[in-house]
């Protein structure tokens, strides 16, 4: 089947349907600017009240949000700042975690008007990997130490569901010898076009872990102009494609919008609605994580330099501290399009995972690019540091880099771990495993420079569990101690 027959035939219209709630869509766009226009100036009683919703790990309400992304006061500011890192403090403690992109393939049948893939692109060298380049791809990145990697594909009858199935066994497949056993990926995320219900559940089953598709825009008539062209032309299909992976039984899902095609406020509110959508929907469940993307350059189109609604750096971190404030149980993560210093401010409001490592060239971990394959990659990187330099900038400001999977593998996911996550209690097992898997990582992968700080902060994390009630209530700490022993001894991957 030829792709131009393949691309007519993905989109299945009941499948769109089903969700819609009155005929309707969840994105009312007059609404929303209404309550853009109409919640303006808000005082600071009226910031501090729902700032206190947030820190009751509550979510707020579209008005409320749209108060707090009015907000110009600069004294008001700082305090929406401090709170957004106290939610996250109260969620997800002083940790942050690690993942590491692998880019399979660049094939695409969409025309995308912002991405170096896009099908028209004739300066985009083609590729589609095979399994055993995968499989070396995914052992480069073992052998810096990551545990988690998100698996990133163009939309083309090349990378189908079948190949994204095989090469999500690939990355599964390969381990490492570190310490007396191995080291693998434990947790393979995707990112990929939206599907059907009957593929998705294809995924499923060789255990995808978060499944994530970004809306890019949620202003229709933006979404028109800059998707020209196949699948993704459907504004629909793609706003229901994580409804559909929940029914699928992908409970783990994760929205994402593309700061800079347009208003920056407005896309934040896109992602609240689609949050409560998901929520409404699903029994209370909504997205694993939220993603806010600026654009960048990419090969071959100057779409992110003529772009009207480019996000300065100011307007960047008020929009991830009211992200933080919105959706307080919610993983927030910021990437390497980012420079180091935005990563910075991104992590001190609130964001828990980014990637490091990070290279989008087909191939770049395994294979020496030229300087011109590097440069025709999807769109421009802002930091490319490896993952042993990021994690001691971590360490040197107070955090643990976690490489925890043990709440996915345990069953806590969904409602579970949103259930878990809202009263704190994730945040406790996660403190212990925190401490397991960053012993692991020193012990396996560190720079002594980096072992150096990282110890500290162990030393730090190892006391305060010691003088935790909680986990000698819950009879957690003998366990602990024990696990921790045998880890130092060389054993891997022993988790609460
Ligand atoms: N093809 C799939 C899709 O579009 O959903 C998944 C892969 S796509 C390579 C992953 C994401 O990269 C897109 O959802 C988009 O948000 C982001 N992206 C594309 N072009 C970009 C650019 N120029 N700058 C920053 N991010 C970009
Ligand atoms: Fe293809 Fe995704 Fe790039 Fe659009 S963003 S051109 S769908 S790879």
């Amino acid at each position: 089947m030829s792709p131009q027959k393949w691309a007519e035939n993905v989109i299945k219209q009941d499948e769109i349907d089903r969700y819609l709630i009155d005929d309707e869509d969840f994105m009312n766009e007059d609404l929303i600017k209404r309550q853009l226009q109409e919640n303006t100036s808000p005082s600071k009683e009226e910031v501090e009240a729902i700032i206190q919703k947030s820190l009751d790990i509550e979510r707020l309400s579209p008005i409320e949000t749209a108060k707090l992304l009015n907000v110009d006061d600069p004294e008001i500011l700082k305090m929406m700042d401090e709170a957004a890192l106290e939610v996250k403090r109260k969620v997800y403690d002083n940790r942050i975690v690690t993942f590491a992109p692998l880019y399979c393939s660049n094939l695409c049948v969409n025309n995308c008007k912002y991405c170096g893939f896009r099908k028209d692109n004739k300066e985009e060298k083609r590729r589609v990997l095979n399994m055993d380049e995968i499989k070396a791809e995914t052992e480069a990145l073992v052998k810096e130490g990551h545990k988690r990697s998100i698996v990133v594909y163009g939309e083309h009858p090349a990378s189908d569901v079948d190949y994204i199935v095989d090469s999500i066994k690939s990355v599964y497949d390969v381990e490492v010898p570190t310490g007396n056993s191995t080291s693998k990926i434990r947790r393979v995320n995707i990112n990929a076009a939206p599907m059907t219900v009957a593929d998705l559940e294809k995924l499923w089953e060789v255990g995808v872990g978060t499944y994530q598709v970004f809306q890019e825009t949620y202003h229709r008539p933006t979404y028109n102009k800059v998707h020209p062209s196949g699948p993704k032309s459907n504004y629909r299909w793609r706003l229901y494609s994580l409804h559909r992976a929940m029914e699928a039984g992908i409970d783990d899902v994760a929205i994402g919008a593309l700061f800079g095609l347009y208003d920056w406020k407005f896309e934040v509110m896109g992602l609240l609605y689609h949050t409560m959508d998901l929520e409404k929907q699903f029994d209370g469940i909504g997205p694993h994580t939220i993603s806010f993307p600026r654009l960048r350059d990419a090969s071959g189109t100057d779409y992110s330099a003529s772009s009207r609604y480019s996000v300065s750096d100011e307007e960047f971190k008020k929009l991830v501290t009211v992200l933080r404030l919105a959706v307080p149980y919610t993983g927030l993560i910021v990437t390497a399009r980012e420079t180091p210093e935005m990563r910075r401010e991104a992590i001190k409001r609130g964001s828990t995972q980014t990637d490091a490592s990070t290279k989008l060239g087909i191939g770049s971990y395994s294979e020496q690019l030229t300087e011109q394959e590097k440069e025709k990659q999807q769109f421009m990187l802002g930091d490319t540091r490896g993952l042993d330099t990021v994690i001691k900038e971590f360490a040197e400001m107070g955090m643990i880099t976690s490489f925890c999977t043990a709440g996915y593998r345990c069953g806590r996911t969904g409602d579970k771990i949103m259930n878990l996550l809202k009263c704190g209690t994730e945040g406790k097992f996660c403190k212990l495993n925190a401490v397991l898997t960053f012993r692991e990582w020193l012990d396996d992968f560190a720079s002594p420079e980096t072992k150096e700080v990282g110890e500290k902060v162990l030393q730090e994390e190892l006391k305060q569990i010691e003088n935790d009630p909680f986990f000698e209530d819950k009879k957690l700490l003998a366990d602990f101690k024990n696990f921790y022993e045998r880890i130092k001894n060389g054993e891997r991957d022993i988790y609460i």
